[in-house]
């Protein structure tokens, strides 16, 4: 699926229609839970959304992730309407970032930067 509106694309692995009429977005992970959903799994979620809202025309109102190393644990994402807004921003910034060339800011974490697989290039 892309979108020419949000900037993005992506092959989502399953969308689920919900007996409420909505849709869903399943995404399978090959990792365990840990106890916590990740931004970035939460983000993809959301990313994957707008993906089916626009393709669907329907509500999307909450995603699924199975984490199949902790025994396909199926952890819910309820979607609020800043996740989007938020999520386009961010879109827009690396759009950003893309056109005109420009490396981002050092994160002030660096702890993040350990194992980050930018980390030989980043600036
Ligand atoms: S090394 Fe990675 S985590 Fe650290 S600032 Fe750069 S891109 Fe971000």
């Amino acid at each position: 699926m892309a979108s020419d509106i949000e900037h993005i694309k992506g092959r989502v692995d399953e969308v689920l229609h919900l007996s409420d009429g909505s849709l869903a977005p399943l995404d399978y992970k090959y990792a365990e839970y840990k106890e916590f959903l990740y931004r970035t799994h939460r983000y993809q979620s959301i990313l994957y959304a707008m993906l089916i809202k626009e393709a669907y025309e329907k509500d999307v109102r909450r995603g699924f992730i199975c984490y199949v190393r902790s025994k396909n644990k199926i952890v819910e994402v309820v979607y609020k309407d800043s996740n989007f807004s938020e999520a386009r921003r961010i879109n827009i910034e690396i759009l950003r970032i893309i056109q005109t060339g420009h490396f981002p800011k050092r994160i002030s974490s660096r702890i993040r930067c350990i194992d980050c697989c930018y980390r030989n290039i980043c600036v």
